[in-house]
């Protein structure tokens, strides 16, 4: 006989989203239930961020030696060893493991359940026939898988996603790429600086979420290492021949065929929504996940979805984290909130960073905000030159006042140097809050500073100002 729990919260999923809730939740006191069907931290530490961050970092030092000439040192002979590379990859999410682990969680005092939920009606998720739990609240956490396009033949043989492609103790000598978003870019960058002739296909534009003009800068760096981008054709047929895969797309010239010996697709996510029984539970949801409103409440009040899986939010673990936050101030508090998309900042890891604050150029004019663009680039910028990592600039969009609306950063450590730009916009901060901080010297994160203080450029009509921005010029 199944035994029943009845918990305060029952999460789905420990991943990103559903260990934050569940720790939080159990800080707190309250009885809490977590349900993970395969390895706790989900995609982000098993298949996701983690593994292909340490796959950057190890793509990094590589191509690092490989280009220390300029600066006087040469190391001749750079070798790479895949399977030490691998082995770095494993290292690294073994290191970060126990924070995730059943262990730790079920010291915190979470119940943690290995199994696969699902649910039985509106107030009841059982696992298997071994539990069934009534809980105050639920949670679905249960993030999302690759999504994988109607190709022909496709399924016709082996081809990697991001759940395999870290296991990969081999160098593929040519890997052919589906899909030019933050993920099939950081893969075929990584992939290119340990030596794989990498080819991305991508049937729109790469990185078409990001502003164009700073995701163009990535693209030319990525091409100018040998990376081949083939965008605005679309992939018609797939060969999977003996040990390597033919690959049939259509663009402006017609047919062509390309081989290599992997195919990799990142051609985007699918939210995990099979196997929960969610029309049991009365619960809404569709190809692009489980609805939700600005309380992330699903149309079952009981219920709320979080992270990859919930519809319409941004698909990163600090958004999954920034969700789990949410719903522990509304389910347990009782205190309003509203999920503000704005808030919630983005990165792709490839070499130069591209980083994301707030609102797009688009974006904003979209909303149709009379907005100023303030830029600053990094060749203007004394650390950049003596690191020889000239290449990129800030962009800054601020209202006709000067409130902070968005900043997109494409260049060095542009992950790093937007926390800055969250805080500002979160905080609703003017552009004059930027100009009155000190920095130290030298430092990339002057390269804001010089953009706000561009802000006040056009207005230089009285020579007191002139003065002022002259000195801020020279000084600030
Ligand atoms: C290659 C790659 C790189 C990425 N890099 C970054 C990055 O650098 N930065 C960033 O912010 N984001 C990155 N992401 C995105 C990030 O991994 C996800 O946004 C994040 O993991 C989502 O968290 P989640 O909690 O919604 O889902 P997940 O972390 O995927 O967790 C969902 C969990 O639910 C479990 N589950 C599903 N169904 C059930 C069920 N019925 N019963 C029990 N358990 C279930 C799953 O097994 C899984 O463990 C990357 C993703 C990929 C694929």
């Amino acid at each position: 006989m199944a035994e029943t729990l009845k918990p305060d919260i029952c999460v789905i999923g420990g991943g990103s989203g559903g260990l934050s809730v569940a720790a939080a939740a159990a800080a707190l006191g309250v009885p809490t239930v977590l349900i993970e069907k395969h390895k706790m931290g989900g995609d982000c530490l098993n298949t996701g961020c983690v593994p292909s961050k340490a796959l950057l970092a190890a793509a990094k030092r590589a191509e690092a030696a490989r280009s220390a000439a300029p600066f006087g040192v040469t190391a001749p002979g750079i070798d790479v060893d895949f399977g030490k590379v691998h082995d770095h990859v494993r290292r690294t999410i073994a290191a970060i493991a126990p924070n995730d682990s059943v262990e730790r969680f079920t010291a915190l005092g979470v119940r943690v359940i290995k199994g696969h939920a699902k649910f039985k009606d509106r107030r009841t998720v059982v696992v298997g026939d071994a539990y069934e739990i009534r809980a105050r609240r639920f949670v679905i956490a249960t993030g999302s898988t690759p999504a994988l396009p109607p190709i022909p033949g496709l399924d016709e043989g082996p081809y990697l996603t991001n759940e395999s492609v870290f296991d990969l103790t081999e160098r593929p000598d040519r890997l052919i790429v589906i899909g030019a978003g933050p993920i099939g870019l950081e893969m075929a960058q990584a992939f290119h600086r340990l030596g794989s002739a990498v080819t991305v296909l991508e049937a729109a534009a790469p990185l078409a979420k990001d502003d164009p003009e700073c995701a163009a800068i990535v693209l030319d760096q990525l091409e100018r290492e040998g990376v081949a981008i083939r965008s605005g054709v679309k992939v018609v047929r797939i060969k999977h021949l003996s040990g390597s895969v033919a690959v049939t797309f259509e663009g402006a010239g017609g047919e062509e065929t390309i081989e290599g010996r992997y195919l990799l697709v990142a051609a985007g996510r699918k939210p995990t929504t099979d196997g929960l029984d969610l029309e049991a539970a009365g619960i809404k949801y569709d190809r692009s996940g489980v609805f939700v409103n600005k309380k992330l409440k699903t149309a079952n009040r009981r219920v709320y979805a979080i992270g990859d899986a919930a519809a319409g939010q941004l698909q990163f673990t600090h958004a999954a984290n920034y969700h789990a936050g949410l719903v522990i101030r509304n389910a347990l508090f009782r205190l309003p909130v509203k999920v503000n998309n704005d808030m919630v900042p983005w990165v792709t890891y490839t070499e130069p960073e591209l980083a994301q604050a707030g609102l797009t150029e688009e974006q904003a004019r979209q909303r149709k905000l009379k907005m100023r663009i303030l830029r600053w680039p990094y060749h203007d910028n004394d650390r950049a030159q003596a690191e020889r990592e000239t290449h990129g600039h800030i962009k800054v969009i601020t209202t006709r006042k000067g409130r902070i609306l968005g900043a997109t950063i494409v260049g060095a450590q542009a992950g790093e140097l937007i926390a800055m730009w969250t805080l500002a916009i979160a905080q609703g901060l003017n552009i004059q809050n930027l100009t009155g901080i000190v920095l130290p010297y030298p430092t990339l994160s002057e390269i804001g500073k010089r953009a706000a203080i561009d802000f006040f450029t056009p207005k230089l009509t009285s020579p007191w100002l002139r003065r002022i921005i002259a000195w801020l010029r020279i000084f600030g």
